[in-house]
């Protein structure tokens, strides 16, 4: 992970979730299914790997072209190349919803559409599948943001062709990522294990965020010497400096880079993830993240300068994060990072080229759409501190 900037000190709350003696709890409530739930899997490294997965398994070639919204996380552009494939963007609404019509115009051209659920809230699948079925596309579903949810009853995922999700959006895990698909089975992809160096690094990585923030404070004592022993293998070497950078232990995910290393394409994802993937509730996961979402949304609408970016939470949505339209973001994210407030920018930058020309409501987005936390392991005092310095920081 790059070095924090000065202006950007550690988050004083976890923007993601970190694991705590409370990760594995169940709970009553609704249930709400998730991608696993939609049809045969694989646990990959990441959801890059995934929809690089997805791809190959759709028999995409050189030159072929997929189509990606123009609003998007750069992390989906290089499995299209990846392939060989060029990607070929299409327009989103002002809230990020699929263009039809743009999608309908440039059909032609392509054999895949790629769709995410952006923060968790479904496009409006069935008129999407239907044009897919119109034009001989080929949907991936891109659950990213959507690990858990239902459209029309029916889990996310499950009207996709394939569907990809990311799997330390949504657990404490540092990697993983999800190839799941409602209509394939997926006996032709092979997944090696990683290694135990692996295996190791992703457990104790998990538990020493899960420390830093705090939590599992009984464990952090028990395992002070494994973690020292960690550190002292992780220094470099003095006679390392000249030679070629060592294999890296663990893939790359979205809050490093948005590269994709072809090594990491046939690996399996950890024990530590897939034990996680599961053993924690989806249950508990969507209600706690609701609630979240929802005191957020009160406690926030109406202010100045901001406005949600969706008008309200429908029934079957588990959200990812918090939305906002800001008017100012550049100005309200430096004095929310001032603060200590994590801030998620997704689709910020977009990939090279990708500009207002090529879709305006994009460009607007991208630059526009600052998000909060709601994840399943803020605690109450958290949340209540994060709701406090944000009414600070956007009415100063
Ligand atoms: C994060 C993300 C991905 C890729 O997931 P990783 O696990 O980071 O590889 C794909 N699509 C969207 C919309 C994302 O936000």
């Amino acid at each position: 992970m790059p070095a924090a900037a000065p202006s950007s000190p550690r988050p004083r709350i976890p923007i993601a979730p970190v694991l705590s003696a409370a990760s594995l709890r169940r709970a009553r409530g609704p249930g709400l299914p998730s991608v696993l739930e939609a049809g045969a899997a694989r646990c990959v490294t990441s959801g890059r790997v995934a929809i690089a997965l997805a791809l190959r398994e759709m028999d995409v070639k050189p030159g072929e072209r997929v189509l990606v919204p123009a609003w998007h996380s750069p992390s989906m552009i290089p499995p299209v190349l990846w392939r060989g494939a060029e990607p070929l963007f299409y327009r989103v609404g002002p809230d990020g919803s699929a263009d039809l019509a743009d999608i309908a115009a440039k059909a032609g051209q392509a054999r895949v559409l790629m769709a995410t659920h952006y923060f968790g809230f479904p496009q409006d699948l069935a008129p999407l599948r239907a044009l897919c079925d119109t034009h001989g596309l080929q949907l991936l579903e891109d659950c990213a943001h959507a690990y858990i949810g239902s459209y029309q009853g029916r889990p996310l995922g499950s009207f996709g062709d394939y569907a990809i999700a990311s799997t330390m959006k949504f657990l404490p895990a540092y990697e993983g990522g999800l190839l799941v698909s409602a209509r394939h089975r997926l006996d032709a992809v092979a997944l090696r294990p990683a290694g135990a160096a692996f295996e190791a690094k992703i457990a104790l990585n998990s538990l020493e965020r899960g420390f830093d923030y705090g939590r599992l404070a009984p464990l952090r004592i028990l395992l002070r010497p494994l973690l020292a022993l960690k550190d002292a293998l992780r220094k470099p070497r003095p006679h390392d400096g000249a030679g070629a950078p060592a294999a890296a232990l663990a893939p790359s995910s979205s809050d490093s880079s948005f590269e994709l290393d072809p090594a990491w394409i046939d690996k399996r994802s950890s024990l530590f993830a897939r034990l996680l993937l599961r053993l924690s509730s989806t249950t508990r996961i969507a209600t706690l993240r609701r609630a979240h979402y929802l005191r957020l949304d009160a406690a926030l609408r109406g202010l100045p300068g901001i406005r949600p970016l969706h008008a309200a939470l429908p029934d079957g949505v588990c959200p990812w994060a918090y939305p906002l339209l800001v008017d100012d973001p550049d100005g309200l994210a430096g004095r929310l990072g001032a603060a200590g407030v994590p801030v998620l920018r997704f689709g910020r930058p977009l990939w090279q080229g990708v500009d207002a020309a090529t879709c305006a409501n994009a460009a607007y987005l991208s630059r526009h759409v600052l998000a909060l936390p709601c994840h399943q392991e803020l605690r109450p005092r958290e949340l209540d501190w994060l709701i406090e310095a944000t009414r600070t920081a956007v009415q100063a």
